[in-house]
Formats: C-alpha cells, structure tokens, sequence
C-alpha cells in the first residue's frame, strides 16, 4: 500500500493563521529585524519571501542591509543596538556574512530571547538542557509534522526508534534533542557521513528524519514498512527524459526540478506515512519562524 502524505503546505498554513489570530487577539505587534550583510541573492530571495509571509499574518517586517564592507566589529555593534531596541522582539541573521567573518561570533551577540532562528548558544543550551525557550526552526517544523501523524494515528512517539541521518546545528542535532525531550522520549540514532552500514540504520527506524541535502541518498528498499518519513532535504537536480538526457527549457537551458534526499517514488512504497518534497518541510520553516518572532514578542512584552 502507498504511503500517505504528509501535507507540509496545509500544517504552514494553519500555524501561519493560527499566529495571524494570537497577533490579532493580543494585540501585540512583533516587529522582526532581518540584518543581511551584502546582497547574496538567494538570500535576498529569502527576505522577500519572509517578508512577505510576515506582513501576511501581521508581523513588522524590517531589513537592515549592510555593506559588504562593514567589520565584525561593526556589525556586532549593530546586533547589540537592535537588542537594546525595545521596540525590535526578534532578529535574524541573514547567512551568509562576508568572507572572513566569524559566524559564530556574531550569532552569538543575538539577545536569546530575540533569537528567533534559535541559533545562539543559550537558545541551543536550552534546548539541550529539555526546556526550550526558541528552537531552530526547521527542525521544529520537521518534528510537528511527525507530530501530526503521530495525533492523526492516535498513536505516541515514546519509545520509537528515531533515526536522523545528518548532524547539522540547525537540522539534525536540534532534531534529536527534540525526539529525545522528556516529553517525547523516542530512541535516537544519529547518522552522518561517518556512519557505517547506512543501510541497515534507516532500516531499523519507526520514525525517519533525512537531513543531508543529497538527492536520493536514501534507497526507498532500506525503509521500514510502515515507517514515517520526513525528508526535510531539498536538492535542485536536472529534469531528465527517458533515455536519461537532460529536458531543455524553452531558452535552451536544462531544466531543474527539486527533490529530497529519500528516493521518494520507492520509499512511498513502503513507509506510512512521508512528506513530499517539495511541500513538506520547506513550508514549516518559515511558519515556525512566524511562530518563534511572536512568541518571543509575547514574552519580551510580558503578554
Ligand atoms: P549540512 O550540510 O550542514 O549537513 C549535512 C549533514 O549530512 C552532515 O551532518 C553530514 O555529515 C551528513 N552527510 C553528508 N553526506 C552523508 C552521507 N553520505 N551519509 C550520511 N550522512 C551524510 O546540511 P543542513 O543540515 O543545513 O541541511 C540538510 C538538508 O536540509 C539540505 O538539503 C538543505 O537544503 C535542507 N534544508 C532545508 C530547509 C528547509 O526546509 N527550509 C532548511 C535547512 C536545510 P558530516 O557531519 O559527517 O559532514
């Protein structure tokens, strides 16, 4: 039997206005401030999409561009103004920072309780420590869709066999401090590029995260059946016809499409439950983000 989808557009959308309705409710105002150094422009593509979404539900949108040229230094600064700014309740930090710079360093002048991408060290130390004030937001909106199934199937996540396959800050290990919280207790096995025997790991999981950015690294026959699968990957690969040529656009071109790091069309085949891709994780990231700025502006103000 196919699996069922897990519809990652539809789960955004009712956490986008359920956030458009607390905002309206409460009448508190977020007001979140994107700093973006320079004008990389996939990064661009991403503040007007969040923008977007953000005056959506009712959020302040705001961007801070700064020149490519501005030190560390400097730029710090900027970060510590935003957070004595009361009238500012979340930041984000637009990757990437200029050749040089020390990422870390600068993430870590984020006041924590603005931080609504949850990357900072307090936010990821809370997290660990099992009480989670602002939590990376992929790897939220990836364990609410596990969620969803979970309360679709009246089932519980305690003491399944979790695998994540990848151990990034803002994917994989946030994952798994979230599957192994007190309040969900699944068994956890993480996954990275020195895992022996891939293979029989993913097979062994009750719940399967993906989290690598390889197209179709992950085999549709190593799947449990009856898994739950959430490919949070996303890979631009070429369209190919069936001789295995690359399909042209009509300027010529080669034709991309996206698609994640399961082999979906075989792993549907045998897991319950599976997010699409694309319409799976990618929709959540920035509903959690919407979600994330209104709770910290709710607690900065005290509502
Ligand atoms: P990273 O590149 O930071 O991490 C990838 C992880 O995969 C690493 O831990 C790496 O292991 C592991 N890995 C690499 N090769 C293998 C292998 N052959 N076998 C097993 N593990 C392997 O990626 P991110 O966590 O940032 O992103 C992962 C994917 O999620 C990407 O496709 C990205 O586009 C997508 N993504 C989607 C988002 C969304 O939905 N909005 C947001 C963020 C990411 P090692 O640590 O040993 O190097």
């Amino acid at each position: 039997m196919s699996a069922e989808l897990i519809d990652g557009k539809a789960i955004s959308q009712a956490i986008l206005d359920e956030v458009r309705s607390r905002i309206e409710e409460s009448g508190v105002v977020p007001h979140l401030v994107a700093v973006q150094v320079g004008e990389d422009p996939a990064s661009m593509f991403y503040v007007r999409n969040q923008k977007k979404k953000a005056e959506a539900v009712g959020i302040r949108y705001t961007l801070r561009q700064l020149s490519e040229s501005i030190s560390q230094n400097e730029l710090i600064e900027e970060i510590r103004r935003l957070n004595d700014d009361a009238d500012v309740t979340g930041i984000i930090l637009q990757m990437p920072l200029p050749k040089g710079m020390d990422r870390r360093a600068v993430q870590r002048a984020i006041n924590y309780r603005k931080d609504v991408e949850g990357i900072t060290p307090t936010s990821l130390g809370l997290l660990l420590q099992d009480r989670p004030a602002l939590v990376p937001c992929t790897a939220r909106g990836a364990v609410e869709l596990l969620e969803w199934v979970i309360q679709k199937t009246n089932d519980k996540i305690e003491g399944k066999d979790c695998v994540i396959v990848g151990r990034s800050e803002i994917v994989g290990k946030p994952v798994a401090m979230l599957m192994l919280s007190m309040s969900r207790s699944a068994t956890v096995t993480v996954c990275h590029s020195r895992t022996k025997n891939l293979p029989d790991k993913v097979a062994s999981a009750d719940v399967l995260f993906a989290a690598v950015g390889k197209p179709h690294i992950i085999k549709g026959e190593w799947i449990k059946r009856g898994a739950i699968v959430i490919d949070v990957g996303i890979n631009r690969v070429p369209v190919l016809d069936e001789s295995g040529n690359p399909v042209l656009n009509e300027k010529g071109k080669p034709k991309y499409k996206t698609v994640g790091d399961v082999e979906f069309e075989a792993a549907k085949e045998r897991a319950a439950w599976i997010t699409p891709v694309p319409g799976g994780v990618g929709p959540m990231t920035t509903a959690i983000l919407m979600r994330n700025t209104l709770e910290a502006a709710l607690r900065l103000k005290g509502a």
